[in-house]
């Protein structure tokens, strides 16, 4: 597939103003369409970046075998591919350590890979697990997405504007009890509001 030019590129934001209804030569919006194709640069840098690479070499560590590597809430931005529109919340990812343990940093750069590309939540969900899956090969590993998507925002009253959660366990973790609320940790709030006396 041919790489448009930044010309070409700018040329199509213009058409999108204009299909908004504005004039893309009047002075506020005269430097939209670079400012729009750098900001597509930033946001779409994933793609021609390798998830198994973000992932690093993966250290052995057999004093870790078993233990439960959490890393909670971090946040990514991504873009739904339906609409080009931005998704956005936090991903939380855990493993049960195998004979391999890798880097912190690590992780959080494979959300940034996947997600710095036009994304559908839940493919971003099983692809974070296959490279964890594929690169350390854990006993068992969990990844839960909680996000907002803009799109869902613009239908009046049509969409769905909760978060959405979408939640993807492998191997010796399917058999954890209690393996969500250990996932959310304190953000879960009670399954039950508390009884309010004297209310009408
Ligand atoms: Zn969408």
């Amino acid at each position: 597939m041919r790489k448009p030019t930044p010309g070409e590129v700018e040329a199509a934001v213009r058409t999108l103003i204009a299909h908004a209804g504005d004039d893309p030569d009047r002075p506020g919006l005269r430097e939209t369409p670079q400012r729009v194709a750098l900001a597509y640069a930033e946001a779409f840098s994933g793609y021609g970046r390798d998830p198994a690479a973000a992932l690093g070499e993966p250290q052995p560590a057999a004093d870790a075998e078993g233990q439960l590597v959490l890393l909670r809430a971090l946040p990514f931005f991504s873009h739904c591919e339906h609409h080009l529109s931005p998704f956005f919340g936090e991903a939380t990812v855990a493993f049960e350590a195998g004979e391999r343990i890798l880097g912190i940093g690590h992780l959080a750069d494979l959300v940034t890979v996947l997600s710095r590309r036009l994304q559908l939540q839940e493919r971003l969900t099983e692809e974070i697990a296959a490279a964890l899956r594929q690169v350390l090969a854990p006993r068992g590993l969990a990844v839960l997405l909680e996000a907002t998507h803009c799109c869902q925002h613009l239908h009046d009253g049509r969409g769905i504007p909760g978060r959405l959660r979408t939640l993807r366990v492998e191997g010796s973790l399917e058999a954890r009890p209690g393996l969500l609320a250990t996932l959310l940790g304190d953000r879960e709030p009670p399954a039950v509001a508390p009884p309010q006396s004297g209310s009408a």
